[in-house]
């Protein structure tokens, strides 16, 4: 059972605004605006300290302050929270997954994105529009109908639709010349998109709130060790730092990250990319998926058309992708809905994705004692920071797994316990 509650009053985080303050500001040039959250300086010791100010990381420390009362927390970031892969996800948030170590943590992550807003008293932009994977033949089909099921033998709200209930919702898609013709949907009506930037500012300003530093351009370059190997504090570009237990949610840099430490990760980073088009009047009612090629596309509220594919096939650092991806992501758009190509494109971005080797993420000790490791994301972790920050505060805080990422074991990939859930299902790329 999900406690929700909304924690985080108005007056804890000294908000004092009214029609007439936001006229007074708007008229003074803002002298009165206070910031969101505190830009603290280091300290020289906390308890715990979080590296990377993500999502996961930003909602792992509010977790640990709001659920556990753990508030001697640092999280530092090197550049700016929300600058990595939180601010440069295409939004989606599902719960449509397949295996048991992933449903019940991705469906505990759809329960907290329902409470929110009320929780961190800021509007996040949730938006419960709907996410339909399209299948193209009896094979996907069959697919979607074990994956449906499996959902639905887990509480988790799942439709089958077929090719007319499609086009109902969603006329403009290429029904009648499309090398691959639609058969159908799996629809999760609860499924839709959040406000990425403001999920990331409500979690910063709410830790702030209950006493957690947040510590901008502050990079992590080593980890202090005790004789016996344990953790005793973090070196950065601010100087050290000790703490007590240190937490890793660095994403597409976990494998250098945890180098430090002298661990090897199953993982790898690669370039994922977005695009946005420019805005159109409301057409799109909710997220779609492409089922024969890399495709998937939404609206924001703004009306740009947002979608994205595949990523790019080669391992790197750097937060920009190739041509070859920008070609075969229109063409699949293409493919799908063939009126994509008369928007003009805006911008298009990439992030650096931690691909694990099975798909599914890592929320574990590691074998370096205090330290605590959150990776393995892919291209599906924006959907999971509410849940990733619940459960990777309770490792930190109780040194036991939560329930519902148990599963998510670092040795899983020694012991051949994988969750293979990207090899499964007609789509490998849902995000
Ligand atoms: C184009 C794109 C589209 C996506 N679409 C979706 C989607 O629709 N739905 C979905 O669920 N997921 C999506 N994702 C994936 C999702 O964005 C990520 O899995 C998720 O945001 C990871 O969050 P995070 O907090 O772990 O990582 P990040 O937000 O990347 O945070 C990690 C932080 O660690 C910092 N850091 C790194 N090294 C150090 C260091 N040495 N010291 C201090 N700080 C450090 C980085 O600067 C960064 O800010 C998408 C990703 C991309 C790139």
């Amino acid at each position: 059972m999900v406690q929700i509650s909304r924690a985080v009053s108005r007056k804890d985080v000294g908000m004092r605004y009214s029609v007439w303050s936001l006229a007074k500001n708007a008229l003074t040039g803002h002298r009165d605006w206070r910031p969101a959250w505190r830009d603290a300086a280091p300290k020289s010791s906390y308890d715990v300290v979080i590296v990377g100010g993500g999502g996961h990381g930003l909602a792992t420390a509010y977790y640990l302050a709001r659920v556990h009362g753990i508030t001697n927390v640092a999280l530092i970031e090197k550049g700016w929270i929300g600058g990595g892969n939180a601010g440069r996800n295409t939004t989606i948030i599902r719960s449509n997954y397949l295996l048991d170590g992933n449903i019940p943590f991705y469906e505990l992550s759809m329960k907290l994105w329902e409470g929110l807003e009320q929780e961190l008293n800021y509007n996040a932009m949730v938006s419960q529009r709907g996410v339909l994977n399209l299948f193209h033949n009896d094979g996907q089909r069959d697919a979607y109908v074990r994956r449906g099921n499996a959902m639905r033998l887990h509480g988790v709200d799942a439709e089958l639709l077929d090719r007319e209930g499609v086009r109902r919702m969603a006329p403009f898609l290429n029904f009648d010349h499309a090398r691959f013709p639609i058969q159908g949907g799996l629809l999760q009506r609860r499924g839709g998109t959040a406000r990425h930037d403001a999920v990331n500012w409500g979690y910063a300003r709410a830790a702030s709130a209950l006493g957690v530093d947040i510590i901008q351009n502050c990079e992590l370059t080593g980890f202090r060790r005790a004789p016996d190997g344990r953790v005793t504090g973090v070196e950065t570009s601010r100087g050290a730092i000790g703490c007590r237990k240190a937490g890793v949610a660095v994403a597409g840099h976990s494998s250098r990250v945890a180098a430090m430490a002298g661990l090897r990760l199953p993982i790898e980073s690669h370039v994922l990319q977005a695009f946005v088009s420019e805005a159109l009047k409301p057409i799109l009612p909710g997220v779609i998926t492409f089922g024969a090629g890399h495709f998937y596309v939404s609206q924001s509220d703004k009306g740009g058309l947002v979608f994205g594919g595949d990523i790019d096939g080669y391992n790197s650092y750097a937060q920009r992708g190739n041509l070859s991806v920008v070609e075969d992501v229109c063409e699949g758009g293409m493919a799908l809905m063939p009126m994509i190509g008369r928007a003009r494109m805006l911008r298009s971005w990439g992030g650096i994705m931690d691909m694990s080797m099975d798909g599914s993420p890592i929320i574990d000790h590691t074998p370096v004692s205090g330290l605590y490791l959150n990776a393995g994301w892919c291209y599906g972790g924006f959907k999971a920071t509410p849940a990733s920050g619940w459960c990777f505060a309770h490792l930190i805080a109780t040194d036991r797994a939560h329930a519902a990422s148990s599963a998510y074991r670092l040795d899983r990939f020694a012991r051949g316990y994988m969750i293979d859930e990207k090899g499964v299902g007609a789509q490998p790329n849902l995000h």
